[in-house]
């Protein structure tokens, strides 16, 4: 019996077909034919009004969006507290301080009370926040109308933290399509992956381009090379985009299969009171469901995430704990942080479940067991 792990990717078998293109043509560098066409699929998927710049990370989409809003040393961004490290790194690349906020109970994401406790907090200290990094966490959309409501009315900038929900919607519209720039990553664990790769999302092509010139060395327009503004290496390769090529094939196959993933749990945990399995509330969302997670809650000890993980693991499972919230991160517990710990509670009972696109009726038997005899049912 081989392993199972949380998020493995599935191949189109077109990949190679694009990749020995690039490597016949010789375009082994990034940019090129095959990230202009990549660029060309996303736009078509995400609407006439989105323009995308493919990157080689979502952490380069989530630095030059800062870059592009103007946000400099000493400057303060308020970012998620519940999510991925990569998420909050850019804002120190750029000298700014991180202020994290804590997550509603109903979407894992920022909560719309304490963003707007935090804002007034910091103006009141003379202090008003450049811009505003929300998550659409493990695929949920956050309170899309509360959070945007409240930016527009301080009339702050929000980037929408994408990553790991390409896909998802909100009463219709895409996510990555609502704030100032939309990121996206296609890391190896996301719902399609380029090896490693990103993309920023933008409503101009005027904000295209200039991302373009800050991730390929801000480049003048000069015939020697020749720099006025600092620049990064952050262009996606032709190699890696003949890959998003072939994997953007398997998008709509991929998100029925991670919400596949997702009933298969919901039926598995419906009689099991010590398990919450964390899904869409309302009709307005619709969540590709990139990882199921679920929190366990009981008074026994001998049920806790920790030791179903553990179960798991003996069975040679791959499961992991809900995102280390950044302001209990060591690097992190020096900024600022309003909250009423929601996501300190998450993260504490909280577990992501094997949700590969890729995931077997043999996985899900094998899965189901571990929970039945952990929970003696
Ligand atoms: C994966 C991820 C990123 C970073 O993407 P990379 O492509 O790995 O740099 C950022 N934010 C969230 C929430 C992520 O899950």
């Amino acid at each position: 019996m081989s392993r199972i792990y949380l998020s493995l990717s599935k191949q189109s078998g077109f990949e190679m077909e694009y990749v020995e293109k690039a490597l016949r043509s010789s375009w082994i560098t990034s940019g090129g034919p095959n990230v202009n066409d990549f660029e060309v699929e996303l736009q078509n998927y995400f609407g006439k009004d989105s323009l995308v710049t493919a990157l080689n990370s979502g952490t380069s989409a989530i630095h030059l969006a800062l870059i592009l809003l103007g946000v400099k040393a000493g400057d303060e961004v308020i970012c998620q507290s519940l999510t991925f490290s990569a998420c909050a790194n850019p804002i120190l690349y750029q000298g700014a301080t991180p202020i994290f906020v804590d997550s509603e109970n109903e979407t894992w994401n920022i909560c719309p009370d304490n963003l707007e406790i935090a804002i007034k907090d910091r103006l009141k200290k003379g202090r008003k926040p450049k811009a505003i990094i929300a998550v659409h966490l493990y695929g949920m959309p956050y309170k899309i109308d509360e959070i945007h409501a409240i930016a527009d009315r301080y009339e702050i900038p929000v980037i929408e933290d994408s990553a790991e929900a390409l896909g998802s919607s909100y009463k219709g519209k895409k996510c990555g399509t609502f704030g100032h720039f939309g990121i996206f990553s296609f890391n190896g664990n996301k719902i399609i992956t380029t090896s490693s790769g990103g993309a920023l999302v933008s409503n101009s092509n005027e904000l295209k381009q200039k991302a373009i010139f800050y991730a390929t060395q801000s480049k003048d327009n000069a015939i020697h090379y020749q720099h006025s503004e600092i620049g990064y290496n952050y262009r996606m390769s032709n190699i890696c985009a003949g890959i998003g090529l072939g994997q953007i094939k398997t998008l709509e196959g991929n998100i029925t299969a991670r919400r596949n993933n997702h009933s298969f749990y919901k039926n598995l945990f419906k009689s099991i009171q010590e398990v919450e399995l964390f899904e869409t509330k309302s009709e307005d969302y619709f969540s590709n469901y990139w990882l199921t997670t679920i929190v366990v809650n009981s008074d026994q000890a001998k049920y806790s995430n920790y030791n179903l993980m553990k179960a798991f693991e003996e069975k040679d499972i791959e499961t992991r704990p809900i995102w280390k919230p950044m302001h209990l991160q060591p690097v992190f517990e020096k900024y600022p942080y309003y909250g009423n710990k929601v996501s300190e509670k998450l993260f504490e009972c909280g577990l992501c479940l094997p949700s590969g696109s890729n995931l077997t009726d043999e996985d899900k038997d094998r899965i189901g067991n571990v929970v039945k005899t952990f929970f003696n049912k």
